[in-house]
Parts: C-alpha cells; sequence; structure tokens
C-alpha cells in the first residue's frame, strides 16, 4: 500500500517580510543573507546556508531596506551581526525589482 500525498496538504513554509511584516509564502519573498563578513547578500535562489531575513519583492519594502530604518531592521534580523548592504547588494535587488516590474507579473 502506497499512500497518496495530496498536493492540497502540502506544507507551505512561510516567512515575514522584515519591513512590513507581512506573513508570505516564503517562496513569495525575497532572501537576504550574511556573507563570512557580516554583509547582507541577495539570495534570489534561497540556497545559502546561515540565516536569512526575507523582504517583500516590491518597490515600497526594497526601498524601505535602503534607509536608515531598514538597516535597523536588518542588523535586528540577523541579531546585530549584519554590518549593513553592499552596494552590489543594491545594485541586485533594484535589478531583480525592475525585471520583476517588467513582466506581467
Ligand atoms: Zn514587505
Amino acid at each position: 500500500m502506497q499512500k497518496v500525498l495530496s498536493p492540497k496538504k502540502r506544507h507551505i513554509p512561510k516567512r515575514m517580510c522584515l519591513i512590513c511584516g507581512q506573513k508570505r509564502p516564503k517562496k513569495d519573498l525575497w532572501r537576504l543573507a550574511l556573507n563570512e563578513r557580516g554583509y547582507v547578500f541577495f539570495d534570489p535562489e534561497q540556497v545559502s546556508p546561515g540565516r536569512g531575513a526575507y523582504v517583500c519583492p516590491e518597490d515600497t519594502c526594497i526601498a524601505k531596506l535602503f534607509t536608515k530604518h531598514g538597516e535597523k531592521r536588518l542588523r535586528h534580523a540577523f541579531k546585530g551581526r549584519a554590518r549593513g548592504l553592499t552596494q552590489k547588494t543594491i545594485e541586485a535587488l533594484m535589478a531583480a525589482l525592475e525585471s520583476r516590474e517588467g513582466g506581467t507579473g
């Protein structure tokens, strides 16, 4: 006898946006992780090890991420270990946002 797994019963992991606090399925959020030097980087494949923080893939949340407020939220999410966003991360997020807006969604 084989158990039939119903796709409806599959557990969907949810995460909270560190900016607006909205809970969404993990795959609908963008993951940020810390590199070995403590800088935040964009992890679109959600595969890098260690603690992650999540943000809505929307310009309102991304824009706030680049402010002092966002920096504070990041530091909190990474238990004080985040040293900030690198220029490369900011550019990667902006590029991802642009390509997302270019699509029909
Ligand atoms: Zn958000």
